[in-house]
């Protein structure tokens, strides 16, 4: 192997330790609870799979999340950001994060956790605002919100209300094209009312509990998306529990 070989295969190994590093400092402590995203993932049979075959993180999936997370560190849009708030859909009531950590693991059933990126004031109308990066590739830009990134902020709406009793009305998803420099576009639009949110989040959690969610062959495992990819790693057994062809 020549010399400038062995020099740039050593550079892009510290480069994937950096970001693997990186990764795992910033990803902290995750709390033993459901995660926002569990209840917005277009499958709850996916959902459940990860809870109870849940897998490793692949090393060479560093750089996917890596820009990501960078965006979120370096661009806070207001003072408030970052926040992470933890909520009991029975007893529909806030929970700290110390609390949930204090509490047996039977109790956190029916906790759900999320950490919204900015909360912004806009007159006197408060907006829980979305960091979200995708490949449009400088010629595809996002005209509405994905479903559920939109279901993710009003989730987002309930928790803050139960924290801090802040009544967001809007939310507003920054999309930004990693293929164009970051091209940003916002996209804002007027929550769900909070009983409406409350409502499907308790259908959620049944669904979820019944140990059997109902699958939902979509782009996530058929391939139906830009890249023609499977992403979903729980397809075979899926498909053994009965995973209907669509
Ligand atoms: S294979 Fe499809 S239907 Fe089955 S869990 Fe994955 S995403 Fe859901």
């Amino acid at each position: 192997m020549s010399i400038t070989t062995t020099i740039e295969s050593s550079i892009l190994n510290s480069l994937r330790k950096a970001q693997q590093d990186y990764l795992r400092h910033s990803n902290g402590q995750r709390l033993n609870t459901w995660h926002v995203s569990d209840f917005v993932s277009e499958c709850l049979r996916k959902t459940y799979y990860g809870k109870t075959y849940p897998e490793k993180f692949a090393p060479e999936k560093a750089s996917i999340f890596f820009l990501g997370h960078v965006v979120h560190e370096h661009t806070p849009l207001s003072k408030i950001n970052e926040l992470t708030m933890c909520y009991d859909i029975e007893r529909d009531r806030s929970v700290t994060p110390e609390e949930v950590m204090s509490l047996p693991y039977n109790d956190l059933g029916s906790i759900i956790t999320g950490t919204l990126d900015d909360l912004v004031k806009v007159g006197d109308t408060f907006v829980i605002a979305d960091k979200k990066t995708y490949n449009g590739g400088g010629y595809y830009k996002k005209t509405s919100p994905d479903k559920s990134y939109e279901l993710q902020l009003n989730i987002y709406r309930v928790l803050l209300n139960a924290a801090y009793g802040i009544n967001a009305e809007y939310g507003c998803l920054l999309y930004l094209d990693k293929k164009n420099n970051l091209d940003p576009t916002p996209i804002a639009f007027e929550l769900q009312p909070v009983n409406d949110t409350k409502k499907k989040m308790k259908e959620i959690l049944k669904e979820l509990r019944t140990g059997d969610p109902k699958p939902n062959p979509c782009w996530l495992c058929n391939g139906a998306n830009k890249k023609g990819e499977i992403y979903c790693s729980y397809l075979d057994v899926c498909k053994q529990e009965g995973r209907p062809d669509e």
